[in-house]
């Protein structure tokens, strides 16, 4: 089993900063992904999973604390590593405050850096795992078959579920009670750097009311949260 690589969003402007945070990055086995403003680093988080983002605060457009903010209004927990010019003292506490969980001066130690980035994203991976469910789940009259990929539905019909049906399925029952964000449904379901639209995963529900809802208008399991996610209820 090869692990996924970790993808990293570097958002600075400088460009040899940031052609030497990339080299580095790479190096140590990080995919990594550009942006050299704020505008452009808000559409990059919009549209893929990240696993950390480097977030210099001085940027063109839109400062990276308020492009944090930003991210963080979207309740996206995406790791924020930042980074900020020596004269700028009050930049650290502001930038904490509006969401970033850590941050380093300039000029600093680029193994130090590489070290928090470790650490960033190893602790984001840990509150990730949930504990899993098995190979079958029943809910009301419904039974899932993750393994057969197949499902019995409360009206008693056989239902045949995609590979990504299943998936869903599985993230969303894991998860039970909390909303799942569109980033993580990207990261698991679709894998790095794909980009489904929000319609299609709204599809995906769609068809899962129509397979285990008694009233698929009115959904006891599968819930969307408005700009944010989905969720699923028992
Ligand atoms: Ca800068």
């Amino acid at each position: 089993m090869t692990a996924e690589k970790a993808n990293v969003l570097v958002v600075e402007d400088e460009l040899n900063l940031h052609e030497a945070l990339k080299l580095n990055l790479e190096m140590e086995g990080y995919e990594v992904t550009s942006a050299f403003d704020g505008n452009e680093a808000l559409k990059k988080v919009e549209n893929a999973y990240f696993d950390l983002i480097i977030m210099d605060v001085m940027l063109p457009e839109l400062d990276g604390i308020s492009v944090t903010e930003s991210i963080r209004v979207h309740n996206n927990e995406v790791p924020i590593l930042m980074l900020s010019a020596k004269n700028a003292p009050a930049d650290k506490v502001l930038g904490l405050k509006k969401g970033a969980d850590d941050y380093l001066t300039k000029p600093f130690n680029l193994d130090e850096l590489l070290i928090r980035v470790a650490k960033l994203i190893e602790k984001n991976k840990r509150l990730q795992v949930k504990e899993s469910i098995g190979d079958q789940y029943q809910f009301g009259k419904n039974l899932i078959d993750f393994k057969a990929q197949d499902a019995i539905t409360w009206n008693g019909l056989r239902v045949d579920l995609s590979k990504k049906e299943a998936m869903l399925l599985k993230l969303l029952i894991e998860n039970k009670g909390e909303v799942v964000t569109r980033e993580k449904i990207l990261q698991v379901v679709w894998g790095y750097n794909v980009y489904p639209t929000t319609r299609t995963i709204d599809n995906f529900i769609l068809s899962f009311r129509k397979y285990f809802e008694e009233d698929s208008r009115n959904p006891v399991y599968f819930h969307s949260v408005r700009g944010v996610g989905y969720k699923y209820t028992d």
